[in-house]
C-alpha cells in the first residue's frame, strides 16, 4: 500500500512567504560556492544530496489530507483539509489515464473546518456519474458538510453537487471491509471528539491515521486502547502538533498532542515507523525540520525492542507501506 500525503498542516493553510524563499535560495547559494553545474538536474541533486530538507523544500501548507492507495477498489482518503483540491485533479487524471473507478471513500476523523474546508473545491463532486461515500464516526457529518455550503459561506450549495453521495456512521470496535481494505476506528480525545482510523490490506500490512487527539504523558497506562489499536503497525500518522514543553504548559487540553507522546504511544504498541503530522501553522520549515530532528534523538534514547523509524510528513510525500 502507499500512503501519500496531500496536506500536512493543522488547523489552518499556509504558504511560505516571498522572504522565506529568499532566505532558502540564498543559503543554497552560499552552500553552492565555487561550485559550477553542467545543467538544472546536476543543481538539483546538489539539493537533494548536500542540503537539509528545510532548506532545500518546504513541508507545505495544505491541511489534513491522507490517501490510503492499495491500488485497486475505489480512492481511500483520510479528511477532507485544503489538500483535497489536488487530490481531486489527481484522482480525475488518475480515472482518465489510468481507467481507476470513479468512487471515492472518505473517513473523516472529525468534522472541525481544517477537515472539511478542501471538500467544496473537489471537482469529482460536482462530476455526473462520481460516487462518492463518507464514512465518519460522527453521526453529524452531513450537518457540517451541508453547512459549510450554505449561502452564507459558499456560492455553490450541497444539493448542486452532481455526484452520488453517501453517508456511512461508523461504529468503534467493528471492521469494514472497504474494496481492498479492512477499516476499523477508535474514539479519541479532542473537541466534539475525533476518530483514528486503522487500515489493513490483503497483505496484512497497517497503516494508521490518527490525528487531532491529546494524548498527555502523564497518563500514560490510561491509553492503552490506544497501543492496542497502534499494534505493530506498519505506519503511524499521528498529530504531533506541538512540543512537548508547549503541550504541557500553554497549550494543555488544546485537542492536540506532541512528537514525544507519540514516540511513546509507538514504542509501546512495536510500531515500525511514524509520520509526524498536522503541523502547527506558525511553525517554519525550519522549526518543524528542528522538531523532527529532536524526535529521532529521542527515540534512539528510549528505544526499546522495535526501532521506530521517524518521517516527518510534508505535503507530497508518498510512503511505501
Ligand atoms: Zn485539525
Ligand atoms: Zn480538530
Amino acid at each position: 500500500m502507499l500512503v501519500r500525503f496531500w496536506g500536512t498542516r493543522g488547523s489552518l493553510p499556509v504558504a511560505a512567504k516571498a522572504n522565506a524563499v529568499r532566505n532558502k535560495i540564498a543559503a543554497a547559494l552560499v552552500a553552492a560556492s565555487g561550485r559550477t553545474f553542467a545543467d538544472e538536474g546536476a543543481a538539483r541533486e546538489f539539493l537533494e544530496s548536500e542540503l537539509d530538507f528545510a532548506a532545500a523544500h518546504t513541508y507545505g501548507g495544505a491541511t489534513s489530507c491522507v490517501e490510503v492507495d492499495v491500488g485497486q477498489g475505489p480512492f481511500i482518503v483520510c479528511d477532507m483539509g485544503s489538500g483535497l483540491r489536488e487530490l481531486g485533479l489527481d484522482s480525475l487524471r488518475r480515472c482518465t489515464q489510468e481507467g481507476h473507478a470513479r468512487e471515492w471513500h472518505f473517513f473523516l476523523s472529525h468534522l472541525h473546518w481544517d477537515h472539511i474546508m478542501g471538500f467544496p473545491f473537489f471537482v469529482p463532486a460536482f462530476v455526473p456519474g462520481s460516487k462518492i461515500v463518507i464514512h465518519s464516526g460522527h453521526a453529524d457529518a452531513e450537518e457540517a458538510l451541508r453547512r459549510q455550503q450554505e449561502e452564507i459561506s459558499f456560492p455553490v450549495p450541497f444539493d448542486y453537487l452532481r455526484a452520488e453521495i453517501e453517508f456511512r456512521t461508523l461504529e468503534p470496535g467493528r471492521e469494514y471491509e472497504i474494496g481492498a481494505v479492512t477499516v476499523s476506528l477508535i474514539e479519541q480525545h479532542h473537541s466534539h471528539s475525533s476518530y483514528g482510523f486503522r487500515f489493513r490490506d490483503a497483505a496484512g500490512k497497517v497503516a494508521i491515521y490518527s490525528t487531532d487527539s491529546e494524548h498527555k504523558i502523564d497518563r500514560m497506562e490510561g491509553e492503552a486502547d490506544v497501543v492496542a489499536f497502534f499494534a505493530d503497525a506498519d505506519l503511524v500518522v499521528c498529530d504531533t502538533m506541538y512540543s512537548l514543553a508547549d503541550s504541557v504548559s500553554m497549550k494543555e487540553d488544546w485537542g492536540h498532542s506532541s512528537n514525544i507522546v507519540a514516540v511513546d504511544l509507538c514504542h509501546e504498541a512495536r510500531a515500525r515507523r511514524l509520520a509526524l503530522f498536522h503541523h502547527e501553522p506558525t511553525y517554519s520549515d525550519a522549526d518543524i525540520a528542528r522538531m523532527h530532528h529532536e524526535t529521532i534523538r529521542y527515540e534512539e534514547l528510549t528505544r526499546g525492542a522495535v526501532a521506530l523509524e521517524v518521517l516527518c510528513a510534508y505535503d507530497g510525500l508518498c510512503v511505501e507501506v
